[in-house]
């Protein structure tokens, strides 16, 4: 689908809107007195309201990403962007939106919040992607569908195969949240937002770059997309602080650190499958694992007893008997080891 189609899918207030414009969007020079803003003269490093386009972290996350700073928004984690998505392309209590399960909870949290219906197709046998029952499931009114990609909770990615169909034949704009993707072992998607302007792609900075505190995601696709993400966040969405320290974290190498994971990953997983009251570790793509035990409930308690705190995952439907486990430090696998293990 090209843009000039992709924009027809926008709701017409947010296509006629005339956005906020900040004090600091009108001034473009380098120096001068900001009698503009009703900020507080006196400089304590934060009395000045921070750059509504995030110019700097951008042009740092464009070197690291190799995408240009126009296809891309920087949202208060990249719950911010899924949020967007909906309120972009989503008329309340007349579309709707279609996404796998199970998946990540906050597609149809932010879904009921915006007042929209969300249609939910059931992975196949081992998590795979339904993708004919995805498209059935569409119809006028589906603007969006949610893929997750190393998907939460089962781990597993789907293939650019899988991915690649869907945007030949869906319709609306297709979201692929890649959260998880540096621990995988394909590449991301973001190959493919050159060939299709209805791809969505959602990263963050939480998980494999360890900055879950500073809230921080990114979402990809074509600038006129990202302007409209632009027109419709709060214009300082992300703080100042925020910014300063994400550069200066992203200044370091944290492959040693997703290396790490991923080999635990392994090794715990191989671990467990020698646990007798474990009957099942799902591959991961991820840097979590699901496992299928005996009786979650009482495995979970267990755990909680001794202060190691995992996702229940075992009253979700196609997750039964399951828990997902977090992959930590050495010490801590081993620790959660040796309870799972008596
Ligand atoms: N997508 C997925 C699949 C996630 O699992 C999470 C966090 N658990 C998010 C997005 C949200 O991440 P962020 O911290 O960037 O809001």
């Amino acid at each position: 689908m090209d843009i000039d189609n992709v924009m027809r899918l926008v709701r017409e207030n947010i296509r006629t809107l005339a956005p906020y414009s900040t004090a600091r969007d009108e001034y473009k020079g380098d120096i001068g007195v900001f009698l503009d803003a009703n900020e507080n003269p006196y400089n304590n490093g934060y009395n000045r309201y921070p750059d509504p386009r995030q110019s700097t972290l951008k042009e740092l996350l464009s070197q690291i990403k190799g995408i240009a700073p126009q296809s891309m928004f920087i949202g208060n984690g990249s719950d911010e962007a899924i949020d967007l998505c909906f309120r972009i392309f989503c008329e309340p209590r007349i579309d709707n939106v279609v996404t796998i399960a199970p998946t990540y909870g906050m597609y149809r949290v932010a879904a009921a919040i915006n007042d929209v219906e969300v249609r939910e197709v059931q992975l196949g046998d081992d998590f795979s992607l339904p993708t004919a029952a995805l498209l059935s499931a569409c119809d006028q009114n589906t603007k969006l569908m949610f893929v997750c990609s190393p998907n939460n909770p089962t781990g597993n990615s789907f293939s650019i195969e899988q991915i690649r169909w869907i945007l030949e034949y869906f319709d609306g704009v297709l979201v692929i949240d890649e959260a998880y993707i540096d621990f995988a072992s394909e590449p991301s998607l973001t190959t493919l937002l050159s060939e299709y302007d209805n791809l969505i792609v959602l990263q963050t900075l939480s998980k494999a770059y360890g900055l879950a505190a500073l809230r921080l995601g990114i979402a990809f696709a074509h600038p006129q997309i990202m302007q409209l993400f632009a027109n419709v966040k709060y214009p300082y969405n992300i703080n100042l602080a925020g910014m300063e320290r994400a550069a200066e974290l992203l200044k370091r190498d944290v492959a040693a650190e997703v290396e790490s994971i991923k080999s635990e990953r392994e090794r715990v997983a191989q671990a467990l499958e020698a646990v007798p009251c474990v009957k099942r570790v799902y591959p991961s793509d991820a840097n979590f694992l699901l496992v299928k035990v005996d009786d979650a409930k009482e495995m979970y308690n267990k755990l909680i007893a001794a202060e190691v705190i995992v996702r229940d995952r075992s009253g979700v439907q196609g997750c039964e008997g399951c828990l997902r486990i977090t992959i930590g430090t050495p010490d801590e696998n081993e620790h959660l080891l040796q309870i799972m293990r008596n």
